[in-house]
């Protein structure tokens, strides 16, 4: 029954036509988090053109003839320069291969989707883009915090701790003043610093803070502490990117409910 639900729900999505190029976002991890739209891309893809951080068990899914090309970048290690992908991803559009970029998370997220797209739309190669469960929504779901929460928060900010060269960071000391739950992506290379200036903007260094790392994936760590500690506290447990961070009264929640609970749920212990 789920099988031939499943089998239904596969073989009616969109058709990718040869020679275009579908941006796909992958989710943080585990493949449970898949989009229908996106699993049906992965079986129907020539080529899949993925980023470092789409999770092993997500590119299984693709057809076994699929090809897989590895780009993207992963902080701090060797990576393919982004004109080589969007060179990559027009040659196998222009011979008639059906493509997916594949990307974590969703692709318009701190992923240069948009730059991709732009590349792709003035080549004149047609293109879709399927969005995918952000890292920074997500990680923070499955560990019980909610991005927001009526009695807390009406807004969130959600900002890279990592700007592109020239692009300047965002001014912390601001963002701190709006007073609204903050989730970083990127930002373990700089914890200490963007902490700093967090509280000499205003936030308390008892603000609660967390960090999950490695999201949906069976490496996941998770750390509450407070900002004044948090990158004192990351260094001391070895929490490595890729992690989200997240900063403010929302991350409460987490260790309110675990105190609730007889027996601590596998998420929360
Ligand atoms: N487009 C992606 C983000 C790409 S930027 C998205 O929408 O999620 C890469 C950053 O995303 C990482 O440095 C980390 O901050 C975050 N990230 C991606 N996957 C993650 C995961 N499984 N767990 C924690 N953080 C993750």
């Amino acid at each position: 029954m789920i099988e031939s639900i499943l089998h239904k729900m596969l073989t009616t999505r969109p058709v990718i036509a040869p020679g275009h190029v579908w941006l796909v976002g992958a989710g943080p991890g585990d493949p449970g988090q898949l989009t229908i739209d996106a699993l049906s891309a992965l079986r129907q893809a020539d080529v899949v053109i993925h980023d470092a951080l789409v999770d092993d068990r997500v590119l299984a899914l693709a057809r076994p003839e699929a090809r897989l090309v590895p780009s993207g970048k992963r902080g701090g290690q060797p990576s393919v320069p982004q004109t080589r992908t969007i060179e990559q991803m027009k040659q196998f559009a222009l011979a008639g291969m059906r493509v997916i970029r594949l990307k974590g998370g969703d692709p318009f997220v701190f992923g240069r989707g948009g730059e991709e797209v732009l590349a792709l739309a003035m080549e004149g190669i047609p293109f879709r883009v399927l969005p995918g469960l952000t890292a920074g929504i997500a990680a923070l779901a499955a560990a019980t915090i909610p991005i927001t929460l009526r009695s807390v928060n009406q807004a969130v900010v959600i900002a890279t701790g990592h700007a592109a060269e020239g692009n300047g960071s965002p001014d912390w000391r601001a963002i701190a003043k709006l007073g609204q739950p903050i989730v970083l992506y990127m930002a373990m290379a700089r914890l200490g610093s963007i902490a700093e200036e967090l509280i000499a903007g205003g936030l308390l260094p008892t603000t609660p803070a967390a960090v999950i790392a490695s999201a949906t994936t069976p490496d996941e760590r998770i750390l509450v502490t407070e900002l004044g500690k948090l990158a004192a506290t990351c260094e001391e447990r070895s929490f490595k990117a890729p992690a989200i961070v997240a900063i403010g009264d929302i991350v409460s929640i987490r260790q309110q409910i675990a105190d609730m609970l007889p027996v601590p749920a596998q998420r929360l212990g």
